[in-house]
């Protein structure tokens, strides 16, 4: 098939498009490089059934393909509130501009969503059926409410055009090509130990996630692509949560740093809990995770590790 990936070189959509290639597919990557990096493609950059186009999906953009994962959009809370204006665009006019190609050239699309759509939940786990707790006017809404009108899209295409379309909700992700500076925890965190630096913990530490790595996330968005039984929602995580303290602990260990820890002032609206309730995704997919957090982050370790001293 030939594949579309938007954000194809950002950290997830990388190792979505390399996946992609060694299943034998045509991929073409779209990306504007603003929180993302060649250096992530690089290693298939000249791949003969790869292409990169440098394109902001703000603007229309036609190519026939027979699949289109909608993967663009910053992802850290830094980036996406840096301009909240262009994060909702990339969101609602870039989602349907996608949906517009999908309805063009029947193509199957799927949306990168996000836990981010339940907000600061108040139901725990997250089943995909909770709807959420979500400040509509706060800095994380651009983000927030932008991923939730995209879900609102795909589904009015769905219903109104018959698109076929599938949403995933990306819980915590992590793994090697998370940027240096992104700000978030894990590569935060690690980034800090290598370097002998404070450990930055936001609030008191106890605030919880769930992290996933990134090769199993990868697996979980092409098994919700390629079935033919659901649209979804589906959640895509793991459900092994911890809190932000514990994650900071077992990241000094596995760098054997000596690094201390440096409290600072939790982000506002950072939501409290965060676990996937993966039920559907076990279900209907026959989808869950296999690397554990250890050894997922112990190759993360190693990533940044050599990254560092290049
Ligand atoms: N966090 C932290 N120190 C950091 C970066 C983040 O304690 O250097 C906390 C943040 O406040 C949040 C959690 O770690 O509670 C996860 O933050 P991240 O930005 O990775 O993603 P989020 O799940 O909030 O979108």
């Amino acid at each position: 098939m030939r594949v579309l990936v938007t954000g194809g070189a950002g950290f997830i959509g990388s190792h979505l498009c390399e996946t992609l290639l060694l299943d034998g597919h045509e991929v073409i990557c779209a990306d504007n490089l603003f929180t993302s990096t060649k250096e992530n493609i690089y290693s298939f950059l000249a791949h003969p059934r790869f292409e990169f186009l440098r394109h902001d999906i703000i603007h229309p953009l036609f190519v026939e393909v027979d699949q289109i994962y909608n993967m663009a959009c910053p992802a850290s809370p830094i980036h996406y509130q840096y301009n909240p204006v262009k994060t909702v665009k990339t969101n609602v006019i870039g989602t349907l501009y996608m949906l517009g190609l999908a309805k063009l050239v029947t193509a199957r699309i799927l949306q990168a969503s996000t836990s981010e759509v339940y907000g600061d939940p108040q139901v725990h786990p997250q089943k995909e059926d909770y709807w959420g707790f979500v400040n509509p006017i706060g800095p994380r809404s651009c983000y927030d409410e932008g991923k939730r009108v995209a879900e609102t899209l795909m589904m009015d295409y769905h219903r109104q055009n018959g698109v076929e379309v599938r949403i995933a909700r990306i819980f915590n992700t992590y793994g090697p090509r998370m940027s240096v500076d992104d700000g978030r925890v894990v590569s935060n965190l690690i980034v800090q130990a290598l370097k002998g630096e404070p450990l930055t913990l936001y609030g008191d530490g106890e605030q919880t996630r769930s992290f996933c790595f990134v090769s199993d996330l990868v697996l979980g968005l092409k098994a919700l692509m390629d079935q033919d039984s659901t649209i979804g929602p589906v959640n895509l995580g793991n459900p092994h949560e911890i809190t932000i303290r514990e994650l900071a602990e077992t990241i000094l260990e596995l760098t054997e740093s000596s690094s201390g820890i440096e409290y600072r002032p939790l982000p506002v609206d950072d939501p409290v809990r965060r676990r996937p309730d993966i039920s559907r995704a076990r279900d209907i997919l026959g989808w869950e995770p296999r690397v554990g957090l250890r050894e997922g982050l112990a190759a993360t370790v190693d990533y940044f590790r050599s990254h560092l001293e290049s």
